[in-house]
């Protein structure tokens, strides 16, 4: 019996959690680089929480979808953590609007896996992303175990706000996902927002949903000495360093930063000679079709000479950028929580975000950042130029920016999702059983 099994008998035992869990990632691996593609907070959030779930003594075995020839059936990420590649449609060359087609096949890929094992190998199953859910779906029935399902971003959230131009979510999805509501015994909800529009809009039951606010790797993500970051980064360090991290698509408005920019520097143009706005990330979703499409609105702002694309870097050297940022800005149309805005938080540098979805929970507007309503550059460029021109208020920033960040450790968000494991299993008991024995 393995050392994580034996704690997790002896933890489980006295809290009634589960001693393994499938996670369900259909869309996207937990084993990529964040930061460009389908990959971004919830491959974080996977990993992370999973991490921390297997040191409480729960093990996790996680199934994605297979994306190249050449990757083993099964690669252990961490101690008690495994990733299962699930062979489900052409390894290359489809894209996330392609999977629906393949969730028989994923679907029919993990029954078969928890089929050569002995009758009860998970104790509950955990599904992100409408897609998983569907798998999830099925897997719960099929096993007589509950499911746990977390949505990342809802498809009637998303359309409410779109960025000018980019296309809706297609009412597929949103059928996908009220079935998936239906079929969840838990629901986790990154937020109190979260929570209410799962319960307005996809008219889930209030106590079928928990609240788990994610977490930022504290060891990672924390203050450091900001001239020596630059100094890695090969930023001059007397520079003034505007910070955009993360997938770049219409979404997450980095156009609206470029028009901030231009905006700034045109009310304060002795800035121009300092200024460093490093765009760290590659293009995703709907920013696939025109990747250059930034890089052509900066020429055409007259910013391109002050703008820095960087290609999606490590978490580690994503800490550096943290660091040697000024001001990081998150302007997305939505944020189901905004895992960039609370690292940049952790390395002690204020925000400038939208006031939408998760960012007011994730950012404290007045003490750790500035949250700005609406998309008018104008305004993020003015919350911008009160930052840059106050060091006093930036200093006081970046101290309740570090205090803020602290109460979202990871070990915190696995504690409480393993209260939310035990509570589901209990309640799940009795009918789970007599439905079993029914059949
Ligand atoms: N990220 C990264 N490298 C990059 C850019 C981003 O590792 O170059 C990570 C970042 O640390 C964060 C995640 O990608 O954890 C983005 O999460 P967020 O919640 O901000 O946005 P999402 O991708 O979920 O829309």
């Amino acid at each position: 019996m393995s050392h994580h099994v034996q704690r997790a008998i002896t933890w489980g035992a006295r809290r009634g959690a589960p001693r393994r869990i499938a996670t369900l990632s259909v869309h996207t691996s937990p084993l990529h680089q964040p930061g460009t593609g389908d990959a971004g907070g919830m491959n974080v959030y996977i990993v992370e929480l999973s991490k921390r779930l297997a040191a409480l003594g729960i093990e996790v075995e996680i199934f994605t979808r297979a994306t190249g020839s050449d990757l083993p059936p099964v690669v252990e990420m961490a101690p008690g953590v495994l990733v299962r590649h699930v062979t489900a449609g052409p390894y290359e060359g489809l894209s996330k609007e392609d999977l629906p087609a393949q969730l028989c096949a994923f679907t029919s890929g993990v029954l078969r896996t928890e089929a050569m094992r002995d009758p009860g190998h998970y104790d509950l199953v955990h599904s992100h992303y409408w897609l998983s859910g569907q798998v999830g779906w099925l897997a719960k029935e099929r096993w007589g175990v509950p499911l746990v399902h977390t949505m990342h971003t809802m498809a009637k959230v998303k359309n409410a706000s779109l960025a000018g131009g980019d296309a809706p979510e297609p009412r597929a999805r949103v059928i996908g996902e009220s079935q998936v509501v239906e079929a969840a015994d838990r629901l986790v909800a990154n937020t109190v927002e979260e929570a209410d529009q799962l319960i307005d809009l996809y008219a889930a039951e209030p106590d079928q949903v928990a609240v788990v606010n994610p977490g930022v790797d504290l060891e990672t993500f924390c203050p450091g000495d900001m001239a020596a970051a630059r100094r890695r980064l090969d930023v001059p360090e007397d520079a003034t360093v505007i910070l955009f991290a993360g997938r770049i698509q219409p979404l997450k408005a980095p156009d609206v930063l470029l028009y901030a920019i231009a905006h700034l520097l045109q009310a304060d143009p002795a800035l121009r000679h300092s200024l460093v706005v490093a765009v760290v990330g590659g293009p995703s979703g709907n920013g696939m079709a025109a990747p250059e499409h930034l890089h052509k609105l900066a020429a055409t702002l007259g910013i391109h000479d002050v703008v820095r694309f960087q290609r999606p870097v490590r978490q580690d050297v994503l800490a550096d950028w943290y660091r040697a940022a000024t001001v990081a800005v998150v302007p997305s149309y939505n944020e189901s929580f905004g895992l960039v805005a609370i690292e940049a938080q952790a390395c002690g540098t204020p925000v400038v975000a939208a006031a939408v979805g998760g960012l007011p929970t994730a950012v404290r507007d007045g003490v750790s950042g500035t949250l700005v309503r609406g998309h008018n550059p104008v305004d993020y460029g003015l919350a911008l130029r009160d930052l840059i021109r106050a060091p006093r208020l930036r200093e006081d920033y970046a101290e309740g920016a570090v205090r803020h960040a602290a109460s979202f450790g990871w070990a915190a968000a696995a504690a409480s999702m393993a209260e939310v494991y035990a509570d589901t299993l209990a309640r799940s008991a009795a009918p789970r059983g007599r439905v079993v024995g029914g059949q």
